[in-house]
């Protein structure tokens, strides 16, 4: 059973020294209750007691890291069902299938696409993850050349599927510096997979029909040593496979039941490109760590980004631009100024629609807390006052020799009083991005 905070702290030194991180023993031993720091943080845990909050201090979904350096992947360690009641943590790892079979010139295209999947978004890259390359061949000398012309082309992380454990073990030593995901552990092949997960420190996925049986393997591998496991409840249809993810997570979190506390892993079945996507974006919004696709067009593969990222996002925390006076196009003196709220939603539409309007033009991004227009206005984040402020400190006066100011449709009720704080005259914009480009093409 879980412990509480205060039934951890009798356990702890209470010296209050603070090594750990937290100002006292209390303050840390409520951050293990809530699964948010490893015991491991407090060096003074005598060995009963740390063999008694062992458990409690262990995150209840292990974090599991693929891949080395600045680009690997890191999923698990969520704590909570539904993003509204804190936030998630590790974004859905997205990679792509490649067989080993695909002729040399196929197989070299289809990693140049794949790598080329990266996108900007709300002023934030986002980007695929990692190749799974899949031995369809059955061949070790077959396996082992795509390995090594995937180490040599992508610098994506990378995931070996073979059923036969020496043809894994050969090419996965290969990559062994980049940590690559193995898969899979199976029933008839259990000791042989943990064992080379084991030699080569790597994770490793475990696969099974039912989570009864995934639970049993997953107590077997770990009793060999080997920690990092990504659970894989085998191909089924889509409900079932959302419900078993869903359960997976549940039992994880609500039961801290162990066995199935490690991240999941969702390999797409749908042959049709649409419906692949549609599937896949299932498995990201419940509760995937890592979903492997075949479809790879940046038109399939946007979406699921543009998802992952709004899934992945603090709620309490908006993506949000810096406030400032931001220069769209060739802009002069006599350029246009709009202003806008620094949620970076309202602000990458606007600067989309300046953009678009071909005619350049300054966009001061004004402090609203990362909130939209009317929100922000409602709030009383977004008032005249607060956009006096950020118009005189943008340092714009020097930028422009007119003193005229675009501000949104939406907040006419501004005008006069901002007028009287700025001492700027105010043009009433458009109620709608999209009313920007017509708007500006009377400007004078
Ligand atoms: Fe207490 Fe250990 Fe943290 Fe020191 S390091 S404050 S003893 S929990």
């Amino acid at each position: 059973m879980a412990l509480s905070g205060l039934d951890i702290y009798k356990l702890l030194p209470k010296t209050n020294c603070k090594e750990c991180g937290f100002p006292t023993c209390l303050a840390f031993a409520m951050q293990i209750a809530a699964k948010k720091v490893e015991l491991a943080k407090c060096p003074h845990v005598s060995p009963e007691a740390k063999k008694t909050l062992e458990s409690a201090s262990q995150p209840p979904i292990r974090l599991v890291t693929i891949g080395a350096g600045e680009g690997r992947l890191q999923v698990g360690n969520e704590t909570v069902m539904f993003r509204h009641e804190e936030t998630f943590y590790h974004p859905t790892g997205i990679g792509f299938l490649i067989e080993d079979t695909l002729s040399a010139k196929e197989f070299s295209e289809r990693i140049n696409r794949i790598n080329k999947l990266k996108f900007e978004r709300v002023g934030q890259e986002i980007k695929v993850d990692l190749i799974a390359l899949k031995c369809v061949s059955g061949k070790k000398d077959i396996f082992v050349e795509a390995v090594k012309r995937v180490l040599a082309q992508s610098q994506l992380n990378l995931m070996l599927i073979s059923e036969n454990p020496q043809i894994l073990k050969e090419a996965a030593s290969l990559a062994k510096e980049r940590r690559p995901l193995l898969y899979a552990a199976r029933k008839d092949n259990t000791e042989a997979m943990a064992q080379i997960a084991k030699e080569l420190s790597s994770p490793l996925v475990v696969c099974a029909d039912t989570l009864d049986e995934l639970a049993e393997l997953t107590q077997k591998i770990t009793a060999q040593g080997v920690k990092d496991l990504i659970l894989d409840s085998g191909a089924k249809n889509l409900a079932e496979k959302v419900n078993e993810l869903t359960q997976i997570r549940r039992l994880a979190l609500k039961n801290t039941y162990r066995p199935l506390g490690y991240p999941t892993i969702a390999i797409t079945t749908s042959q049709e490109p649409n419906q692949e996507i549609m599937e896949a974006a299932a498995y990201i919004a419940k509760y995937a760590g890592i979903v492997i696709l075949k479809a790879e067009e940046p038109w399939q593969v946007l979406p699921l980004l543009t998802l992952r990222q709004n899934i992945y996002t603090d709620p309490q925390k908006p993506l949000q631009v810096e406030p400032k006076a931001y220069e769209i196009g060739q802009v002069t003196d006599k350029s246009p100024v709009l202003v806008t709220t620094n949620f970076s939603l309202t602000y990458y539409t606007v600067e989309a629609e300046v953009e678009a309007s071909r005619i350049g033009a300054y966009i001061i991004s004004s402090y609203a807390e990362g909130l939209s227009v009317l929100t922000a206005w409602a709030a009383e984040k977004f008032t005249a006052e607060t956009i006096a402020k950020d118009l005189n400190e943008s340092g714009i006066k020097d930028k422009v020799s007119h003193r005229e100011i675009i501000i949104p449709g939406y907040v006419a009720v501004l005008s006069a009083k901002l007028e009287e704080e700025s001492g700027w005259k105010v043009k009433v914009g458009p109620k709608e991005a999209s009313g920007i480009p017509s708007f500006l093409k009377s400007w004078k």
